[in-house]
């Protein structure tokens, strides 16, 4: 009897404790500002000055550029730009390095899949990974609330 007052103070004190388990993938998960997600890319901001690649320590980035199509504007426009997540480290180098922050660090850590072919994304891709943007590169967004054209 002893015993079994004892087991059911430990399961009343296992149910009123504070919950340690989140509802995921329900409910999405809340990472802290400096996590290292998946980037986010503006192809309106992009200058193709190819630091990010250079900058990479696995090469995981290819990009290609492409002569601006507005005759007054001198430089050029990026057409290509694709990210390997079979090899990002997600080190954060190209975000860092990046001098029109066209290329960002989210909170999506999301890439799970069947096929190591899904884990190439394309310039489509990451400019639609715009949720979960991390927070330092726009203080005025909400909390894990979507970003765009920052
Ligand atoms: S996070 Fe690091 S490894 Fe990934 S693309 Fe950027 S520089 Fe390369
Ligand atoms: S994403 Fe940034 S660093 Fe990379 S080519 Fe474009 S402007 Fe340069």
């Amino acid at each position: 009897m002893k015993g079994l007052i004892k087991g059911l103070g430990v399961t009343w004190k296992a149910m009123t404790s504070k919950k340690v388990t989140y509802k995921y993938p329900d409910v999405p998960l809340q990472m802290p500002d400096r996590f290292r997600g998946i980037q986010h890319f503006d192809p309106d901001k992009c200058i193709v000055c190819n630091l990010c690649a250079k900058i990479c320590p696995t090469d995981c980035i290819t990009l290609t550029g492409k002569p601006n199509p507005d005759p007054e504007k001198k430089g050029k426009v990026i057409d290509t730009y694709d990210i390997n997540f079979e090899i990002c480290i997600l080190c954060d180098l190209c975000t860092e390095v990046c001098p029109t922050e066209a290329i960002v660090m989210t909170n999506n850590f999301e890439l799970a899949t069947y096929s190591r072919d899904d884990l190439f994304k394309d310039m489509e891709w990451l400019n639609d990974n715009n949720e979960l943007i991390r927070q330092e590169n726009n203080s005025a967004m909400p909390k894990g609330g979507a970003k765009k054209n920052v």
